[in-house]
């Protein structure tokens, strides 16, 4: 199931993509008992789900066409956002610092950067090398706490894209990597999120992302140096992961940092991150 988070009347819907055609189903329309934002749903767990499919199967749906409607973030207000720093071999090789890890290594972002498809990148004032960072991102389904590989894997909720937007200048000087990471809107997430069952092999995605057209980022997660289960497993060690909370996996090759020249964002910019089986995450860039 692809579910989109949306505003209508000033109020945030969920609404579910029909497959092939061009139109959802409003599901806080269709049934009022359905959570009215992605947070909750998420929380209310399987019931919610069984709602979301009666709707679907039932006459009584409310359909809406795509364009009718402004996507916002699938999660404008996600629980913790805990993001794998270096977790693709081709991303390790290109990071002249970088050695291999034997650990998984996290660093957060705060929902308060979080931003939705079609909304702009703004560049702050005290940067001047804003990257992008294209990663599939899962959002737990449920709490889990020194969980095994496989268990922690059964409480994904489904997959979305996240551009770990970073300003390289700020993360590096004195070892910044919170601030540099979380200036407002250096969280891009969307388009949609993919449920679990939906997107069956998440060591598989092709994901890319194009600057102004032109591709930059052209990788694979079965590149990961860590995979799903042992990242999730891992962080569960240490804190609980609760329903509603995102886990970004790391980028593949081709950020603007390792470039040369290096690239970075500016004013005007077209960020398109695309990955298969979720679809496109597009954000221009703007001076703050
Ligand atoms: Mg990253």
């Amino acid at each position: 199931m692809k579910l989109y988070s949306f505003q209508l009347n000033g109020k945030e819907r969920i609404g579910v993509l029909i497959p092939g055609e061009n139109r959802f189903v409003d599901l806080s329309a269709s049934n009022p008992q359905i959570a009215q934002n992605m947070l909750a749903f998420i929380q209310a767990g399987q019931s919610s789900m069984d709602l979301a499919n009666e709707a679907l199967d039932s006459h009584l749906k409310v359909d809406l066409k795509f364009e009718e409607v402004r996507l916002i973030a699938p999660l404008t207000r996600p629980g913790k956002i805990l993001c794998s720093g270096i977790n693709y071999r081709s991303h390790l090789k290109e990071n002249p610092r970088a050695t291999l890890p034997k650990d998984p290594f996290f660093f957060a972002k705060m929902p308060s950067a979080v931003t939705g498809p079609g909304e702009t990148i703004k560049l702050p004032k005290g940067s001047e090398q804003v990257d992008y960072e294209i990663e599939l991102a899962v959002i737990m389904g449920k709490a889990i706490s020194d969980a095994p590989p496989e268990k922690a894997l059964q409480a994904i909720f489904g997959y979305t894209i996240l551009n770990d937007v970073s300003a390289r200048d700020v993360q590096f000087k004195e070892n910044q990597i919170t601030l540099g990471k979380n200036f407002d809107t250096f969280c891009p997430i969307g388009p949609c999120i993919v449920t679990g069952e939906e997107l069956r092999s998440a060591n598989q995605v092709r994901l890319r992302t194009y600057l102004n057209g032109e591709i930059m980022q052209n990788g694979s997660t079965a590149d990961w140096l860590f995979d799903l289960g042992y990242l999730l497993s891992f962080l569960s060690k240490v804190m609980t992961l609760l329903p509603g909370d995102i886990i970004s996996t790391g980028t593949p090759a081709g950020v603007g940092l390792f470039r040369n020249p290096p690239v970075f964002l500016k004013s005007g910019d077209v960020v398109r991150l695309e990955a298969e089986g979720i679809g496109v995450l597009e954000n221009r860039v703007s001076a703050a």
